[in-house]
Order: structure tokens, then C-alpha cells, then sequence
């Protein structure tokens, strides 16, 4: 699926054709041009030739069923990978990709060691959502809530992801609502700035993972370039600006970054008012363990006691390796099994 070209044909029509257009393709969610009825015969054709819908994608299905996770085929045939967590409260996240790949190579993180392939366009961002409210539609579901967690750093593509979100909360396209989608950052402050302005409503979340510069430098090499302090300057910016509040991630790594001391410390640097802090388990994929239970249980009593608000996220989706720190592109060789 191309969007950009899509535009560019229709410039050439009155403007409420575009308009017409993507109310088809996002909102009744169309899978052929021949549906859109409200399209002129002749422009279907043209568009059915040169903008073609079909997504080519294919469906990996947790075993408890709350988790799918697709690989997505993009023209140049590199797979990206997008996420849908089921919650039992109803509530449908998919977590999606802004790069192929990710230049900042966090240690605990596939994605990171697979290296930086390119960014998305806004149109393969908005794709990945399209998928899965095509996927969801066939049981009358819909996508409720949205989180750039995936592969890639979505302010090192801010302009296309923001072009996204556009499409993204665009009552004529998907009608998502900001307070439903979540940017995470590794800590580009200048993303955290732009957001700011940009989409005040949207939520922000910063992968912290460490109490101090020394191990987070470990952990992230992007803390060189940008430090912990640097990081809560530019936050606390964003909360004098936006009044909202922040999510501050935190995986939870054996005997790294999960002791009392460090949960004090971590207690001492975020007790600040709209600061929430998310306890992540670790999917082990080679290089560390997973804190056990009993630790993330004991870090995370410590940090409330402290008085910050703590929260611990469900496991989403391990044995089909679509969990945080778990996305490969596993799949970036040709396919003949692909679902268009
Ligand atoms: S954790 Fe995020 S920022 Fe770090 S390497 Fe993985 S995708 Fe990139």
C-alpha cells in the first residue's frame, strides 16, 4: 500500500474525493476499490491499478490468544513487525513499529541488535493500524488504544510519525483519540519538546531502565548523548507545558538493575508529582535473566512506599516473541506464504 500516492492522484480531483477516499479506506475499511461506492467507476480502476489496498502481512497467535503478532512485508520486502494485546477489559492496544530496525542498540533489546534498516514512511505506520482494525473487524472489534513501543525511536522519525497520528486521529480516517496513544522515547529530548507543541493530549513514556547514568550508559548507549538529568530537565518542561502525566519504563533485569538499594534510588530520582513509574518482567532472549517475581514484587512495594504511583505490565505474548525487547523482523527473507 502506497497513501502518499494515493494523495497525489487525487490532487488532480476536487478536494472532498480524498476526503472520500479515506473515509473508505480507514473508516469502512475497505479491502478492494470496488467497494468504494462513492467513487466514480473510472477512478476506482485507476486507483485499484496504481493504489492497490492489499497489505501483505502474516498472523503469529499467542497460545492463550490475547496476543497477535504480525509481520508485515513492506515494498522493499523488509518486514516489520506490529503487535495486538487483547485486554480483559476489552480494551484492544496494538503496539506499532516507526523504524525497520533501531540505531540505538539498548543491550536488553533484539530490535537494538539488529541494527537501523530505514525509517517508515507515515504511510507504513498508518498501514500497521490498518491491519489490525481488518483483522479485528471480522469479529466487530475495533483498535481502542495506540503505543509507539515497537521497533524503532519514534522521535528519530518524528516528522512521519507525526504525520501518522495526524491520519491516526483524523475523525474521517480512524477517529483515535490522542489520549489514546502513547509515545515512547529512549530520551530524545528534542522529540520530548516537539511532542510537547505538536500533541499535548498524547501520552509520553520514557524508557528509563536504570537508577544511574553509569549502568543506564551500560544498558543504552544513547545516555551518553543523553543523560538521565538531561532527560527529567526536558520532562519536567513537558509537564509544565502539558499538565500530564509521564510513564517512566522500567525492565526489570536479574541482578542488574533490580536490587533494594536500586529501587531506593530509583524512589529518590522520580518522586516528583505526575511521575508513574511501569514495572516491565523481562523476556529473556539470551544476554540477561528476568528478575523473579518476588524481586519485581519487592522493588515495586519499595517505590510505592516512597510514594510514587507503580504499576507492573502483563506479560504480552512471549511464546510467539512479541513481547518488549522481543521484535526481530525475524522474518526479512522472501515469502511465499504471505497473507495479502
Ligand atoms: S529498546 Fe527501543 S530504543 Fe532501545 S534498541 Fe530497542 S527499539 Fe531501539
Amino acid at each position: 500500500m502506497n497513501l502518499e500516492k494515493l494523495e497525489k492522484i487525487l490532487k488532480k480531483e476536487p478536494a472532498f474525493r480524498l476526503k472520500q477516499a479515506e473515509k473508505a479506506v480507514f473508516s469502512d475499511l475497505i479491502e478492494d476499490w470496488e467497494e468504494a461506492t462513492t467513487l466514480s467507476k473510472n477512478l476506482r480502476e485507476k486507483l485499484q491499478k496504481e493504489v492497490p489496498l492489499e497489505i501483505k502481512g502474516r498472523t503469529f497467535v499467542s497460545k492463550d490468544s490475547r496476543t497477535v503478532k504480525a509481520a508485515i512485508e513492506l515494498e522493499d520486502g523488509l518486514v516489520i513487525e506490529t503487535v495486538l494485546m487483547k485486554h480483559t477489559d476489552k480494551r484492544n492496544t496494538i503496539c506499532v513499529s516507526s523504524q525497520a530496525g533501531c540505531p540505538l542498540g539498548c543491550l536488553f533489546c533484539v530490535t537494538g541488535t539488529m541494527g537501523f534498516k530505514r525509517n517508515l514512511t507515515a504511510s507504513e505506520i498508518v498501514e500497521q493500524v490498518l491491519f489490525f482494525e481488518r483483522y479485528l473487524k471480522k469479529n466487530n472489534e475495533k483498535i481502542t488504544n495506540i503505543v509507539f513501543m515497537g521497533m524503532g525511536e519514534p522521535f528519530l522519525n518524528w516528522e512521519n510519525v507525526k504525520e501518522a497520528i495526524q491520519t491516526l486521529n483524523d475523525d474521517n480516517c480512524f477517529g483515535i483519540g490522542s489520549r489514546k496513544i502513547s509515545v515512547s522515547t529512549a530520551g530524545i529530548t528534542e522529540g520530548i519538546e516537539k511532542m510537547a507543541e505538536d500533541f499535548p493530549q498524547i501520552n509520553l513514556a520514557i524508557s528509563l531502565h536504570a537508577p544511574s547514568d553509569e549502568l543506564r550508559g551500560e544498558l543504552m548507549p544513547v545516555n551518553k548523548k543523553y543523560s538521565i538529568a538531561k532527560i527529567l530537565k526536558s520532562v519536567d518542561e513537558y509537564i509544565k507545558k502539558t499538565n500530564r502525566k509521564v510513564m517512566f519504563e522500567y525492565v526489570m533485569l536479574a541482578g542488574v538493575n533490580d536490587s533494594e538499594e536500586q529501587a531506593r534510588q530509583m524512589a529518590k530520582l522520580l518522586k516528583k508529582p505526575l511521575y508513574m513509574v511501569n514495572l516491565i518482567a523481562y523476556n529473556p532472549n539470551g544476554r540477561f535473566e528476568s528478575s523473579p517475581a518476588e524481586r519485581i514484587k519487592k522493588f515495586k512495594a519499595i517505590l510505592e512506599h516512597a510514594g510514587i504511583f507503580a504499576t507492573q505490565r502483563y506479560r504480552f505474548g512471549t511464546d510467539i516473541e512479541a513481547a518488549c525487547g522481543q521484535l526481530a523482523g525475524k522474518e526479512n527473507r522472501p515469502k511465499d506464504n504471505f497473507l495479502i
